[in-house]
């Protein structure tokens, strides 16, 4: 299966309407009733923990583990280990074992790779032996983040706060079901997790536990999962150093995708709620515009400020370390503490100063004052842009660039070897690009670091209809026999069975396939490629994919020809998708690639038998090569500063991993 292919259904699975039992997407509001707790940087490092215990094939709650307290993996060693366990084929537990006897390990990150199996060996010994909710305390004493002796009395009591709670839910737990194992609490909290919804519809071949499964699905049908709003405390995929030189495995294909699509219909979620309710108080839209500014504003000081506590522990941890580059440490940790004061200053402002001339204000007084290297890394930092932001919600942001909202860690080495390159540019799909602009840190998960991920049975079922429809046309197929036949195949070989929801999904595929059929036998135009691949280039990058199927309309030299695209998920009006950038890459391809001078595009939405055409011209050709050409400007420029919005983040599969999800 091609990766394009698997991306493609990444984005599909968006579809609620084929929504497993276990694969809901539980909205913002809903998450609120879990607990505002959940949310916190501590706990979600305990149930990134419970995750990986849980099903330790959950990479994304890895890579959490990996990048947090008390390990602290560095990116660059981050993107190495998981290219070691992808080139070998092995989970990304075995992965780390493996690298610990690569020479391109450096022996610090090899001993902090040492510190993550030692405790995850101990912990997964536990969990058919100890009492659960003594297990999860010890636990929550392991991974007690150094900043937390840092903490103000009162951060410090919200932090111990959050973790009791935590606690408590698992003394429920053991309540409840007595004779429950560790190993069935942490399968409990896995699903409390962020995207726990997700990886419960994935074919993970973990059964659930038996002795709280009920309970399980039932909070999954419930709300269970952590969901709303931004993580409490930064973090994240920190890393500060690691040895450059092993370079990248070129070219995007072989993982799969990040998440779905940001959804269309603007924000929704916690924030449009509580802002539709003020509405209704009769609050103008202007207060609300200016409330809703300095809320961003105090967010974006709460996660500076316990980001700066982090980088003081993590920062601090590393100076008795024998490196070369601790000075680049420490003046990253001074930026951080003035970019801090910056955002106080700014919340500060005298009443009526815009937050534009604030900003200029104290930028003049902190620059005067640091050294040629601070004055660099603040001068360099993409903050006020970010602040600029909040303070104008509804401002356009742009790919990664100046506009885009950071507060994700800087003292980072750069992750080039990792980039997908070609040549002097990179290997781009419409995947990728869309990928990026919704989210250059969802990217950065995804393309970069590759973290590798599971499909969702929603995804596997799409990646089914197209290898039907792609065996059927390449078979030159005539008959609805032969579909049907096909479908029986590519089901089995997928791992689909009969009953209960993978019943009620094949009777969708059956009715789809047959209509689709009779479609095609009703066309008036003629089908004339089938997964037809292109290759082109936009400036030094390297585009490429696959179009599903090309019609020619009309007969004659001068016959226009109409790009297809096969979709399973819900279907989206013309004017939803009037930004799209597929289809747009598409016509340009066909120019270019195929020297088609014209052509038409449409989504076929399969399930619905209803094709979307998307009008020509919506976006010219120059249009779509600027946006390339800023895409993989971002890209190279390691421009990855996450772009959180509930429904951006909703979509996103890397939410255990992000130190900024909202959702
Ligand atoms: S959770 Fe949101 S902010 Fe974080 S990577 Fe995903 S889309 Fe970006």
């Amino acid at each position: 299966m091609p990766a394009a292919r698997v991306d493609d259904e990444r984005e599909d699975h968006a579809r609620a309407g084929h929504a497993s039992p276990g694969e809901r997407h539980e909205s913002p509001g809903e998450h609120e009733s879990s607990g505002a707790f959940l949310r916190r940087a501590e706990v979600r490092d305990v149930l990134a923990w419970m995750r990986l215990l849980a099903d330790p094939h959950d990479a994304a709650a890895i890579v959490r583990a990996l990048a947090r307290p008390p390990i602290e993996l560095h990116q660059v060693e981050l993107a190495r280990v998981i290219q070691v366990a992808r080139r070998r084929k092995l989970g990304l537990v075995l992965g780390l074992a493996a690298a610990t006897e690569s020479p391109h390990i450096p022996p610090e990150a090899r001993e902090r790779i040492q510190r993550f199996l030692d405790l995850h060996a101990s912990f997964a010994g536990e969990l058919d032996v100890a009492a659960p909710d003594e297990l999860l305390a010890t636990l929550v004493r392991r991974l007690r983040a150094p900043a937390r002796a840092l903490l103000a009395a009162r951060d410090a009591a919200e932090h111990d706060a959050g973790l009791e709670r935590l606690q408590e839910l698992a003394r429920e737990f053991v309540r409840e079901f007595p004779r429950a194992s560790a190993r069935e609490l942490a399968r409990h909290l896995a699903t409390v997790a962020p995207g726990a919804g997700e990886r419960r519809g994935a074919n993970t071949g973990t059964p659930a536990p038996t002795t709280a499964s009920s309970r399980s699905e039932g909070q999954a049908g419930t709300g269970g999962h952590a969901g709303a709003g931004s993580e409490a405390r930064g973090g994240g995929v920190a890393g500060a150093d690691g040895v450059a030189g092993v370079s990248g495995e070129a070219g995007a294909g072989g993982v799969a995708g990040a998440g779905g699509e940001a959804g269309t219909g603007g924000e929704t979620g916690a924030r449009a709620d509580a802002a539709d309710g003020e509405r209704a108080n009769g609050v103008g839209d202007e207060a609300l515009d200016d409330q809703t500014a300095e809320r961003e504003l105090h967010d974006a000081f709460q996660l500076l400020r316990e980001e700066v506590l982090d980088a003081v522990a993590r920062i601090g941890g590393r100076l008795g370390e024998l490196r070369l580059d601790t000075d680049l440490d420490i003046s990253h940790g001074v930026a951080r503490y003035l970019e801090l004061l910056k955002v106080s200053a700014a919340l500060q402002r005298p009443a009526g100063q815009s937050l534009a001339d604030a900003l200029a204000d104290v930028n003049t007084r902190l620059l005067a004052a640091v050294t040629p290297l601070q004055r660099e890394i603040l001068q360099t930092s993409p903050l006020d842009a970010a602040l600029v932001r909040a303070a104008e919600p509804g401002a356009p942001v742009a790919a990664g660039g100046e506009g885009a909202s950071t507060l994700t860690p800087r003292e980072q080495r750069s992750l080039t070897p990792f980039l997908p390159r070609r040549g002097t540019g990179l290997a781009l799909s419409a995947s990728d690009i869309h990928t990026y602009r919704s989210c250059p840190l969802r990217y950065k998960f995804a393309r970069v670091l590759r973290i590798p991920l599971e499909q969702t049975v929603n995804q596997r079922f799409g990646i089914v209809v197209h290898q039907v429809l792609e065996r059927y046309h390449r078979e030159d197929g005539q008959t609805l026999e032969l579909m049907l036949r096909l479908l029986e195949d590519c089901w089995r070989r997928a791992g689909f069975g009969r009953d209960g929801l993978d019943g009620d999904l094949r009777e969708k595929a059956l009715a789809a396939l047959t209509r689709y059929h009779a479609r095609l036998r009703a066309h008036d135009s003629k089908p004339v490629w089938f997964e037809r691949q292109f290759h082109f280039r936009v400036g030094p990058h390297h585009l490429r994919g696959r179009v599903d199927r090309v019609d020619r309309l009309g007969d004659g030299a001068d016959a226009e020809y109409e790009l297809i695209d096969y979709k399973t998920s819900r279907p989206k009006t013309a004017e939803q998708l009037h930004a799209d950038i597929q289809l747009s890459l598409y016509a340009l391809a066909a120019r270019e690639d195929w020297r088609l001078a014209s052509s038409r595009q449409a989504y076929y939405y399969v399930l619905d038998d209803l094709k979307v055409p998307v009008a020509a011209g919506a976006r010219d050709a120059r249009s779509v090569e600027e946006i390339v050409l800023e895409v993989g400007e971002g890209i190279l420029a390691e421009r990855f500063d996450p772009t959180p919005s509930p429904a951006t983040c909703a979509m996103c599969d890397y939410r255990i991993t992000c130190p900024v999800a909202r959702a």
